[in-house]
């Protein structure tokens, strides 16, 4: 078995590449480096290449033949997204059209793409499952859905079987502290609540307290990184036993909020996390929490950092290697 794994440089594709050499699945990373660490790439061969350019597409495909790819080139910042819509449109989606175009060329049939909690919006129910409406506030989140669309086009005119898996908020790093989420500049919460408390960044800002939550911060559903990739293994199965386009969402099912992420900081790092309440951020539903009943009868999906200790934990461990 051999998977492609596009953007296998970044944070949940290169714990991706490892959970899967760690299981015996050959891997080949694709990626253009942009935001990508070539030190994360653990395992398999990197290919430089950038969906943006067919040419190098095809260069990174020619000469291999792969089973089944996965597909984690993205931007995903939402405020990034709203001020910049065409770097974002131009990315996620005509990108991954010319991936999927040379997949096509190149026989490969098997998709796993990385789409967001973001295709659905403003939250309608307290948890969301698959059935939720589909209605994004960002372009960011509005770039996933289009490609997730064009995914169901692809099964009808060509037989790509595929599986978008939306993630809810990917936290924590590897067991071994030997990859994390590192982001330059870092904009995601876990990062930056622990770089304060490390003292390498500044003083947290808190992003909206008057939000209609039980604190006023933002509630979000965190899953460990190493539970992401265990889902995508199980969707590499499910394609095994199922045509046709499928989408699942990936969450604890539990809400945390931006306040509850500090507290719990504060316990593991037994440290004081500096932080300063600032204007909401552009583009931030107030709760979003997943089902992933779906996830779990279909695909068989046992999240192991089911409480968000031992994911800050994990993360922690990480960052205290790291020095900035
Ligand atoms: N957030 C914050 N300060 C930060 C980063 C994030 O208050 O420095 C908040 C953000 O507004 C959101 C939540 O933390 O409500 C999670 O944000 P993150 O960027 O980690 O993930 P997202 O939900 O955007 O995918």
């Amino acid at each position: 078995m051999h998977v492609l794994i596009c953007g296998g440089a970044g944070y949940i594709g290169s714990h991706m590449a490892r959970f899967l050499v760690a299981r015996s699945v050959s891997v080949t990373t694709l990626d253009n480096l942009s935001t990508g660490h070539r030190e994360a790439v653990q395992g398999g061969e990197l290919v430089e290449a950038d969906l943006l350019d067919p040419a190098s597409i095809e260069r990174a495909l020619g000469g291999r033949r792969f089973d089944a790819a996965m597909h984690f080139c993205a931007r995903s910042l939402v405020g990034e997204s709203v001020s910049q819509p065409y770097a974002y449109y131009a990315n996620n989606v005509s990108g991954t059209l010319n991936l999927l175009e040379a997949m096509r060329r190149h026989g490969i049939g098997k998709l796993v793409f990385s789409s967001t909690a973001a295709v659905f919006g403003q939250p309608e129910r307290e948890r969301i499952d698959e059935d939720h409406p589909k209605a994004p506030i960002n372009p960011y989140g509005a770039s996933k859905l289009m490609v997730e669309r064009i995914l169901a086009d692809a099964s009808s005119a060509y037989g790509l079987r595929s599986v978008a898996l939306r993630y809810f908020n990917a936290a924590g790093a590897s067991d071994d502290a030997c990859i994390g989420e590192s982001h330059q500049p870092e904009t995601h919460l876990i990062p930056n609540v622990l770089r304060a408390a490390l003292g390498t960044g500044p003083a947290l800002k808190v992003f909206g307290d008057d939000y209609p939550t039980p604190d006023g911060t933002c509630v979000r559903d965190y899953v460990h990184v190493d539970d992401l990739a265990q889902a995508h293994q199980l969707a590499l199965d499910y394609m095994d036993r199922h045509d046709g386009a499928h989408a699942f969402n990936l969450g604890n099912g539990k809400g945390f909020s931006v306040r509850e992420v500090i507290d719990a900081a504060k316990a593991a790092t037994g440290r004081e996390i500096r932080y300063e309440v600032a204007p909401r951020r552009p583009g931030d539903p107030a709760v979003l929490v997943a089902s992933s009943e779906k996830a779990r009868r279909e695909l068989g999906w046992v999240p192991a950092h089911t409480d968000l200790a031992p994911i800050i934990e994990s993360a922690w461990r990480w960052h205290q290697t790291q020095s900035y």
